[in-house]
């Protein structure tokens, strides 16, 4: 089969760059699809007879009500918000300090003492913000930023300082602070430019509604919306790419080869970091070098379904923190009451290589290490065992291979712009080759929209 361009991956960034295509006039497009739905890693699943979100949950930088914005509006929350109506809510995290539980089952912390841990820790961050005006060549980890300015040799260590550090670094960007970096990430250019707030959707209709929306204007749908097009073939799992000077040669897993004159890879970094596709001839070393470098981070939102609430609910209770001195275990818990009243689920969420051991063992032992968990932070409450138990495996899974992207220390703009360059009539796309937005829904969107005018600009010059 021929195309002008073959997509490869139908997440927002291969949905987005398709529709960017279509709108300059290419419309001899092939959408190749590994799993049998869009959407990729935003994902709804049934869990206890209602949809959670497996994968992305929030929409994040959204401005205050009435800050005025202009242009600076996230695009993903005009269509959220305005296009779609999807039922949201804006998370308020200041309660933390009053809902920091102590593992020793003596319940909760003083909320004075938590205030004072998260006030340092924000004086730092906001310090950390001043390193970002340095030089390039001057960044340094978010660890060293805490030695520098905390004078802490080892980072945090007592449990409240470390689930504090957890909460404020590793809940957004799924790695410790001794990986991350600091230039890249202080400020936050997604909070900077569109603005603090983020919003959680619990929406039936789920977070991927936005995907098909935004398939839907190009892309045939029957009276139903579901996508008929013939130009999107789910269950197409691209093993090899052959490409030369004149074309491209995609081979699939079912053995079907496909032709095009360019192809749009929009796979996530995991994947690409895999051995699962093969580049023939191979990716040049300076491709595959910046591919390295940058991390895929694993984040994992766990859901505990109870036969009955056990945990405080109303204004101000919604996030609630467990400060272990093993750090980054079972740490940060939402119920999601305020959403779903009476649903009686808490969502926790676990990243990095507590995600990996947990992906690694049977849901029956997450749930055992759940619970005892939850029974020393409420010891006066009757807790009874979870009756189900949700945990996605996007490490495991072998089209993602992690969550998202997060930028290490030691990657500078050259490197990392490297990672979305094409290597001849090969392009790249997906939230890791976003310019400021990797790791998000939106970082996904605008990267296939650039990535799209990359390529139609090759096209035109070709012609
Ligand atoms: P993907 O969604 O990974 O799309 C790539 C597609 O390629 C997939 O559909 C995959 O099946 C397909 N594919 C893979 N291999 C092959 C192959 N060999 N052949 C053909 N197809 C292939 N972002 C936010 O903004 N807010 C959040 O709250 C948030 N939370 C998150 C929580 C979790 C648990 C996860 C996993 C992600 C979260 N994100 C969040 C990040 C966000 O979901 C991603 O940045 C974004 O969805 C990535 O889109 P993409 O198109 O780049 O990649």
């Amino acid at each position: 089969m021929k195309a002008k361009v073959i997509i490869i991956g139908a997440g927002m960034s291969g949905i987005s760059a398709g529709k960017q295509l279509s709108d300059a006039g290419i419309t001899d497009l092939l959408i190749l699809e590994a799993t049998d739905r869009i959407g990729g890693r935003i994902r709804k699943t049934e869990f206890a007879g209602m949809n959670i979100e497996m994968g992305a949950n929030w929409v994040e930088g959204v401005a205050h009500e009435g800050e005025a914005r202009n242009d600076d509006v996230n695009p993903i929350w005009s269509i959220v918000n305005n296009e779609l109506g999807l039922t949201t809510f804006c998370s308020n995290y200041d309660n933390i300090a009053s809902n920091t539980y102590n593992e020793d089952g003596t319940g909760l912390y003083d909320e004075d003492f938590v205030k004072r841990t998260i006030d340092e820790a924000n004086e730092v961050q906001k310090k950390g913000n001043k390193i970002s005006e340095r030089p390039r060549s001057d960044d340094i980890s978010v660890m060293a930023m805490q030695r520098f300015f905390e004078h802490t040799p080892y980072g945090p260590t007592k449990p409240v300082d470390m689930v504090i550090d957890y909460y404020m670094n590793d809940y957004e960007f799924a790695e410790p602070p001794r990986v991350t970096s600091v230039q890249s990430t202080h400020p936050l250019p997604t909070f900077v430019k569109f603005g603090e707030n983020v919003y959680f959707v619990a929406d039936q209709r789920g977070y991927e509604s936005v995907v098909h929306y935004i398939a839907g204007q190009y892309l045939e749908t029957d009276g139903l919306g579901a996508i008929v097009d013939p130009r999107l073939m789910l269950n197409k799992a691209v093993q090899e790419i052959t490409y030369s000077e004149d074309c491209v040669t995609v081979k699939t897993e079912d053995g079907w080869l496909y032709e095009a004159e360019y192809v749009m890879v929009s796979v996530s970094l995991g994947v690409l970091q895999s051995n699962l596709i093969t580049f023939s001839p191979p990716l040049p070393e300076w491709k595959t070098f910046s591919l390295y470098q940058f991390d895929m981070a694993v984040y994992t939102k766990i859901f505990l379904k109870f036969p009955k609430r056990f945990w405080p609910v109303g204004s101000g209770t919604e996030f609630f923190l467990y400060a272990s001195s093993r750090r980054g275990y079972y740490p940060i818990w939402q119920h999601l009451e305020k959403e779903y009243p009476g649903c009686s689920i808490l969502l926790v969420t676990i990243t990095d290589d507590e995600s990996r051991r947990i992906e690694q063992q049977s849901d029956e032992q997450t749930k055992a290490e759940a619970m005892e968990v939850l029974r020393k932070m409420f010891p006066d409450r009757d807790v009874p065992d979870a009756t189900d138990i949700f945990v996605p495996r996007w490490w495991s899974d072998k089209f993602f291979r992690g969550s998202f992207s997060n930028w290490p220390i030691g990657v500078d703009s050259y490197e990392y712009d490297q990672i979305g360059k094409p290597v001849g009539r090969v392009h790249f796309t997906g939230e890791h080759t976003s310019e400021h937005y990797n790791g998000y829904v939106h970082g996904a969107y605008l990267a296939g929209k650039h990535s799209a005018d990359i390529l139609i600009d090759h096209a035109k010059r070709e012609k």
